[in-house]
């Protein structure tokens, strides 16, 4: 105990302060989401992410919606492994050609009504990685898209107000 409390005071605070107004920013957004997800969702609005080839970084940005500083879940957004439960699905990375039928597979699992989010540069066009042997380019190639949220990768802040976009 003694020398867990020791570490403690030598290691100090090591997490960094948030960049000023992002609070701010967060509980305007936040509101707004947990009013549409009330009024259209019945306060819980689910969501299966698609990894179609992404570099990671975009995954990395969504994980953050879930951390405590973003934590979305108080907003009532929720991620869900299968798509049977899920209203939306939100697709990162340029569509590749070996994630082409996965895709679709998810996209037919899911009951209706339902909405498709392509994440960052690469869903709306393909981004660094374009057109060629192994990537098809933007999501929109493989399923019809409601919303792009570009960036490369875009913040959480972005992702939770593109989710709004679509379901205000
Ligand atoms: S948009 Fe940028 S961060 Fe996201 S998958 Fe593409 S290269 Fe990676």
């Amino acid at each position: 105990m003694l020398k867990i409390l020791h570490q403690i005071f030598r290691t100090g605070i090591v997490t960094e302060p948030l960049p000023t107004g992002v609070e701010e920013e967060i509980q305007v957004v936040g509101q707004e989401l947990e009013e549409a997800i009330r009024r259209c969702f019945h306060r819980s609005l689910t969501i299966r992410a698609v990894d179609a080839g992404s570099c990671n970084a975009c995954e990395l940005e969504l994980q953050a919606m879930n951390n405590p500083v973003y934590n979305c879940e108080r907003f009532g957004i929720h991620f869900t492994a299968s798509p049977r439960f899920a209203d939306m699905l939100l697709v990162t990375g340029p569509a590749t050609r070996n994630m082409e039928i996965a895709l679709k597979r998810t996209y037919n699992a899911m009951p209706p009504p339902k909405f498709v989010v392509a994440v960052g540069d690469c869903g709306y066009d393909g981004g660094i990685f374009g057109e060629g042997y192994a990537s098809l380019g933007g999501i929109g190639k493989v399923l019809r898209v409601d919303a792009y949220i570009k960036g490369c990768p875009p913040k959480p802040a972005d992702l939770l107000r593109g989710i709004l976009r679509v379901i205000r």
